[in-house]
């Protein structure tokens, strides 16, 4: 038995046998064979018509929408041109594995041109070309493994679209050595409450059929759990359902006063369950999921149609929209073509979309029209907004589209440090606490050596968020919170001590924090926040407001044995 330290998305704890997820596979050299001509051939062909086969059994297996994918895959690995664009390449004395990879390359450029259903598609073929070329080489194929039993997944990391699609009924957890904890995977595992540990550097050492527990709550693998450390799990997880079920009640303060509690969305799929969780409305519609494959720009009508379904699941309430944060590790194919050196510092959010305007003024146009037709209340709000200019730029046009109430994500430390002047320059504020403390602590948020200091409790972050609380109240404008730290029950009670009037977050992290809430009181919170505020670093900070926590409630007579529980 021992134990694996990451960081924890959550608080689930799940077990299974480990599957690894094989990374991707190099460029195959572009030299000459060894083996003759038809040779080379008689192996191409047989690694196509094996995959092919592969991938028409998944679909069988799967069936609904994955069928489709899977069998329009199957195809293009058995397509005639392909296969005699392959020969012809063989003939010219390539190996198997650099004319499979080669054709495929310009199979992919063909379709991409075509634009439309089949330009969308173009991605796809980078996965079969992978396919066959992991069967010509024997080795595993890259992408998420399929094994036919649930496991749990151990990988570096997992693009984003990979962890939106992973079928929930197999992948028991997730763990991965790099990542931190507001990297894209993190928070789309928390969205489909996936049990996850990130940032865990010595999961590469996990072996496939390995058994593990993985314990979200307290940051750990363990390798070869004992049946006690089993037992004590299940307990606990029947515990977090029992408490899940309770009636979800408005958020609001021991005094009263209303902290809404909102839901981070990245597709409407989600929207069923987080009402079900209790959700007053959406904080933060991440609208660059939507389009994470797309190769070219969504038509307006497209958007539109996405945009309805959503606001009529939240017909009567306030919905928060993003335009698209595309670039850094959600580049989008038609937004973001630059090569950067550091993307997260580059065309990112406001930026890429100023660049492109057409495509910014689409998404205005597809809102509005989809916020006229509903009456729920949509908001709109911009990403990665560094100016008061910027600002000025984006409620500008978001009001010349129709678009009512117009917003900025407070997420770079320059808009937090001129607050007052950008939030007197919109309706609202939301503060993106995963991105903020990325640039204040300057540590990539997808890097596991540098999540120690990605903490948003860092007292740093906390003054910055502080600073626009206080311009929210003295410039009257609301200012909710959609970062990850919004779902740590204990610091959402000091970002409402800090100015927060609304919390947004992944609807799994609701309850715990509806219930944290209620322990305290306005003057609690705000007593809380200073104590988290005077601290020298991030752990400092969380010991202090959790002692401050504890005298809050002995004060009135209540033990503090809940805020010793968060902290464990
Ligand atoms: C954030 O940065 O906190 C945020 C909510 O946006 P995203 O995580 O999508 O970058
Ligand atoms: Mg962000």
């Amino acid at each position: 038995m021992r134990d694996i330290q990451g960081i924890g998305i959550g608080q689930g704890v799940a077990a299974g046998p480990v599957v690894r997820m094989a990374e991707p596979l190099p460029e195959p050299e572009d030299r000459a064979s060894a083996l003759d001509a038809s040779r080379e051939e008689e192996r191409a062909r047989a690694s196509l018509a094996a995959v092919a086969e592969e991938l028409q059994r998944r679909g069988a297996r799967a069936g609904g929408a994955a069928k489709d994918v899977l069998e329009a895959q199957a195809m293009m690995a058995g397509d005639p041109t392909l296969i005699a664009d392959v020969v012809k390449r063989l003939a010219e004395g390539r190996t198997a594995e650099r004319a499979v990879y080669e054709a495929f390359a310009a199979f992919r450029e063909l379709l991409a041109g075509m634009g439309g259903y089949l330009g969308e598609r173009a991605a796809d073929l980078d996965d079969v070309s992978q396919r066959v070329v992991a069967h010509l080489l024997g080795v595993p194929a890259p992408g998420v493994p399929e094994p036919g039993h649930p496991f749990v997944l151990v990988a570096r990391d997992l693009a984003p679209a990979d962890t939106a699609m992973l079928d929930l009924e197999q992948v028991l957890a997730l763990v991965t050595s790099d990542g931190g904890p507001t990297s894209h995977t993190a928070i789309l595992a928390r969205e489909q409450s996936i049990v996850a540990v990130v940032g865990a550097a010595e999961a590469s050492t996990l072996v496939d059929g390995e058994q593990v527990l993985v314990d979200a709550e307290r940051d750990l693998v363990v390798v070869s759990p004992s049946e006690a450390q089993l037992a004590e799990a299940r307990e606990r997880m029947a515990a977090r359902k029992r408490a899940a079920e309770a009636p979800a009640t408005p958020g609001a303060l021991a005094d009263g006063t209303p902290v809404p509690l909102l839901a981070n969305l990245g597709s409407v799929a989600g929207a069923a369950e987080a009402l079900r969780l209790g959700a007053e409305g959406v904080g933060l519609f991440r609208t660059e999921f939507l389009f994470l494959d797309a190769e070219r720009a969504p038509s307006v009508a497209e958007q539109q149609e996405q945009y309805t379904r959503l606001l009529t699941e939240f017909a009567g309430k306030k919905v928060v929209v993003r335009v698209l944060d595309a670039g850094a590790d959600k580049p989008l194919a038609f937004l973001n073509d630059a090569e950067e050196e550091n993307p997260a510092l580059g065309l990112r959010g406001i930026r890429a979309l100023r660049r492109s305007e057409p495509v910014l003024r689409d998404q205005l146009a597809a809102l509005a029209a989809a916020g006229a037709a509903s009456d729920a209340e949509l908001w709109v709000m911009a990403p990665m907004i560094a100016t008061v200019e910027e600002t000025r730029y984006f409620t500008a046009l978001a009001t010349e589209l129709g678009v009512r109430t117009a917003g900025v994500m407070v997420e770079v430390p320059a808009a937090a440090l001129l607050a007052e002047q950008v939030l007197g320059a919109c309706d609202f504020a939301s503060i993106g606490t995963n991105d903020l403390t990325q640039y204040t602590m300057a540590a990539d948020r997808l890097l596991g050596s540098v999540a120690q200091l990605q903490s948003p409790w860092h007292p740093a972050v906390l003054r910055l968020i502080s600073e626009v609380g206080a311009a929210g109240t003295s410039t009257g404008t609301p200012v909710g919170i959609c970062g990850e730290a919004a779902a740590d029950p204990l610091l959402a009670v000091v970002l409402v001590g800090l100015g927060a009037t609304s919390l947004s977050m992944s609807p799994s992290a609701l309850a715990d924090v509806r219930a944290s809430l209620a322990r305290y009181g306005m003057d609690d919170a705000r007593a809380i926040a200073r104590a988290a505020l005077a601290a020298e670093g991030a752990a400092e900070a969380k010991r202090a407001a959790a002692e401050a926590a504890e005298a809050a409630l002995a004060a009135r007579g209540s033990v503090g044995d809940s805020v010793r529980n968060d902290l464990q």
